[in-house]
């Protein structure tokens, strides 16, 4: 069987477990980078079982596929990609509290997740308000921001494995570091993910939550598209300081820009291409290692050529 016939069989699965499944849709409207080629099946995965069933059929007929959350750290080749796409939606954008807990689905963005928390009093998550993933996303890169990252917060998360095995994690079985997860080397799909927060007053985290967002704002160049930060911390370092220090701010490759705003950010300034993004990293690379000896890492996962490189 080829992969188109495979793929058939896998949408019309979808559908019958009232899962939407959408042929040739774009990874530049599944990012916020908007760039990217075409994906032959995009389905919106609703619960757990779907994707149980869906997963099944994807190991029966060997077909390539990711699962993706907000696409907020995707960088996507600009060719067209033999990859299903499965999106957590549905019951996977559920968050309910549990006294000290927040039992968050892994499709729900993290803006809901700090919202549901400030509701019921519960501190810890502030500075994360204002990432725009969701938070499987966010437990799979642990991401942070102003001194707090994801896994501070952990108390378990559950993911299935390839094979359709469900299995929850403690926190220190998730090999948290910076930006790295368990669940980058284990291919697992997380689908929840147990916060555990303390008491606060309810004005003030709201409060802190919007100071955080008006220093993004104030900071960071949210009116453009981009993937965040284009390159990881390295050690003993910033990268936007590097960056900036080597002269680079406002740097262009085709469309794509070092942000005049924030060196760390790499901007879609309106036609940006997979190729100026990729061109204008290894541009920045050469330079800061050659004016000071720091190696920078692309922060975004690339997709190109069915390999996902993190
Ligand atoms: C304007 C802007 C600001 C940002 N600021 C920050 C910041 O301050 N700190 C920070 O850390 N990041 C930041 N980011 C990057 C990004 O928002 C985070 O990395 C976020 O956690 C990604 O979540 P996502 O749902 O969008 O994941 P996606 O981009 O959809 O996916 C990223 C990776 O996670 C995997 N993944 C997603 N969901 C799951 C799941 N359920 N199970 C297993 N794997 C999964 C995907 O396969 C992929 O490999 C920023 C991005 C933007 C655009």
């Amino acid at each position: 069987m080829n992969l188109t016939e495979a793929i058939g069989i896998i949408a019309d699965a979808a559908v019958r477990l009232s899962c939407k499944a959408e042929f040739n849709a774009k990874f530049s409207s599944l990012t916020t980078f908007k760039i990217g080629g075409k994906i032959p099946l995009l389905i919106n995965i609703n619960n757990v079982d779907s994707l149980i069933c869906i997963l099944k059929l994807i190991s029966i007929y060997n077909v390539p596929y990711m699962v993706i959350g907000n696409g907020s750290n995707l960088l996507a080749d600009d060719n067209d990609h033999n990859l299903v796409i499965l999106r957590m939606t549905g019951d996977f954008t559920v968050v309910k509290n549990n006294g000290e807990y927040l039992d968050c689905e892994a499709g729900a963005l993290l803006s809901s997740v700090c919202r549901v928390a400030a509701t019921h009093s519960l501190s810890g998550i502030e500075p994360l308000f204002g990432i725009p993933g969701s938070i499987g996303g966010a437990v799979f890169m642990n991401a942070g921001a102003y001194g707090r990252e994801i896994s501070d917060l952990i108390e378990s998360v559950t993911a299935i494995d390839p094979d359709g095995t469900s299995k929850t994690y403690s926190a220190a079985e998730c090999l948290f570091s910076y930006r790295e997860s368990i669940f980058i080397h284990n291919r697992a799909i997380i689908t929840n993910v147990r916060l555990k927060l303390t008491q606060g007053k309810a004005d003030i985290i709201k409060s802190q939550m919007e100071s955080y967002t008006a220093r993004r704002k104030e900071k960071q160049p949210l009116e453009f598209p981009s993937a965040g930060s284009a390159f990881k911390r390295p050690k003993g370092a910033y990268a936007s300081a590097l960056i900036d220090d080597c002269g680079l701010k406002g740097l262009s490759v085709g469309g794509a820009q070092i942000s005049e705003k924030h060196a760390g950010f790499i901007i879609n300034t309106g036609d940006a291409k997979f190729s100026d993004v990729i061109g204008l990293m290894k541009k920045v690379v050469g330079i800061v290692e050659l004016q000071t000896g720091f190696t920078l890492e692309p922060e975004p996962i690339i997709i190109s050529n069915g390999i996902i490189e993190f």
